[in-house]
């Protein structure tokens, strides 16, 4: 028999477990699921991360994507008190509505032991960058640890796991709209479940499954922004002045040639870079441990190009993938890595010129030449962004500068919704990266939150 739930989640990351938690908390006695197609946090292993694997062995289920805790297990925990990045819940909430909900989150964080230090906007850096037309997010930010972030998340799973039903390896298919019927695969065969209150919670690795369902199920969709780009690795201290200060440079450069946006995001402080499958095509991130024993000699940061594509072109996440998968392709199934001065001299960098280089590789990338993949636009303005950024963080122009790619961020097509309940689905709510809203664990923290208010509002009722 299907077994019956007041509310189930599908997808156990942060949007997901902090929809439950919220719930629970103010409904001791809802009977809620947490569907999680992934294996339990604690089995989640990376053969790349425990070092077993040079290269990404394209497992079935990607570890770093998926399981409980969701894609951000294995991240940095970089946790932003903003609105200004991470995410377009305000384009939903008032700003006051959205910080509250992400401090209400981060206390919830803290009480499972997570960090209370914060690093603090600092507005003398952002004048340094507006004297070189560069333009800096202001923002709190914790660094919560790839390691301690890992601690928090099992230890809030483990005590939602006491309230309520947790299944892994349980992969959802479909949902009926209308019977609010899940169907999921677990252990090979089909099963169901029904819920009064269903919220698709399926983050970035959802994204093609979620957009697939609404398609079928008449649910306008909107997506047209894609961001490409490179996994940037130099030296710790070429960006300590701006890392002591502010732990994240969150920096933007509009493009004198083509007055395009490109970003510097994702920083990582002594950090590693990585690989990331994002449905079966390799791409680049970066991650930071807090433990002293487990930093390195280099900084990361994504520098990523922003295209926002206009009538007729609907596809910014089938664009991205090509040129990934480009990569790949150049690469034999892996990213590619290139000495800043061999791309400007036009030249590839092989195995000779890498081991030549004084900033040494965190990750076990090829060597090659990312103008044999990248689009020239998008090039361009990297390269133009660069030199910029050079002018306050003197350095990250060497010649020794790594490049990754390629590192690309798209977003998740977004559902017609109201309130975050899907257009013409009663009761079926979106929330998260997989809706196309959040792009950060503290906005897709504070959405699940917000989503939990919503529908306890609604039983109260
Ligand atoms: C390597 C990496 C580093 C990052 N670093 C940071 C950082 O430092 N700071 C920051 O703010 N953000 C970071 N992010 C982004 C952050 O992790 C996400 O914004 C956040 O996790 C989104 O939460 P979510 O709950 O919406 O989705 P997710 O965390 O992606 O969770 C969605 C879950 O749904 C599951 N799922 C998908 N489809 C199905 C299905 N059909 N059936 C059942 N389950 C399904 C997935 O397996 C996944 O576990 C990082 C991401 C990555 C990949």
């Amino acid at each position: 028999m299907a077994k019956k739930y007041d509310v189930a989640i599908i997808g156990g990351g942060i949007g997901g477990l902090m929809t439950a938690y919220r719930l629970l908390e103010r409904n001791p006695d809802l009977s809620v699921c947490i569907l999680e197609k992934g294996p339990p946090l604690t089995k989640r292993y990376c053969p790349v991360i425990a070092k077993k694997a040079d290269g990404c062995l394209s497992c079935t289920s990607c570890s770093i994507m998926e399981g409980m805790a969701g894609a951000g297990a294995f991240s940095d925990g970089k946790y932003v008190i903003s609105t200004e990045y991470g995410g377009w819940l305000t384009e939903f909430l008032k700003p006051e509505t959205v910080i509250r909900y992400i401090e209400e989150a981060d206390k919830i964080m803290v009480s499972f032991g997570a960090t209370t230090e914060r690093f603090m906007p600092d507005n003398e850096l952002k004048k340094l960058c507006i004297m070189h037309d560069l333009h800096m997010h202001q923002a709190q930010v914790k660094h919560l640890g790839t390691d301690s972030n890992f601690e928090t998340m099992r230890k809030l799973i483990d005590s939602l796991g006491q309230k309520c039903e947790i299944v892994t390896g349980a992969c959802v298919t479909d949902v009926d709209r209308e019977k609010h019927e899940i169907i999921y695969t677990e252990k090979q065969a089909e099963k169901t479940a029904s819920a009064e209150r269903i919220v698709f919670a399926v983050g970035r690795a959802g994204n093609s499954f979620f957009s697939k369902w609404c398609m079928k199920n008449s649910v306008p969709l909107q997506n047209k922004q894609v961001d490409i780009g490179v996994r940037v690795e130099l030296p710790a201290m070429v960006w300590e002045d701006f890392s002591k200060r502010i732990y994240e440079p969150k920096i933007w450069y509009r493009s004198k040639r083509y007055g395009d946006i490109t970003r510097m995001f994702c920083f990582n402080e002594r950090g590693n870079v990585v690989m990331e499958n994002a449905d079966g095509v390799m791409t680049v991130n970066g991650h930071a441990y807090r433990d002293e024993a487990r930093k390195t000699e280099n900084s990361n940061f994504a520098l990523l190009s922003t295209t926002n594509f206009t009538q007729p072109f609907k596809a910014p996440v089938d664009y991205a993938r090509e040129v990934a998968s480009l990569a790949n392709l150049i690469s034999g199934g892996s990213v590619l890595v290139q000495r800043f001065g061999d791309l400007i001299n036009g030249r590839r960098t092989d195995e000779k010129r890498l081991k030549a280089s004084t900033t040494r590789p965190t990750l076990h990338a090829v060597p090659g030449d990312l103008s044999l993949c990248m689009p020239k636009r998008q090039l361009d303005n990297i390269i133009e962004t660069l030199y910029a950024l050079n002018e306050i963080a003197p350095g990250t122009s060497n010649h020794d500068t790594l490049l990754y790619g390629v590192e690309c961020k798209y977003y998740s097509a977004r559902p017609k919704c109201e309130d975050f309940v899907i257009d013409g689905c009663s009761e079926i709510y979106a929330i998260g990266d997989g809706a196309g809203v959040t792009r950060s664990l503290s906005q897709a923290a504070a959405n699940g939150l917000y989503v939990a208010d919503q529908i306890s509002e609604k039983l109260q009722k």
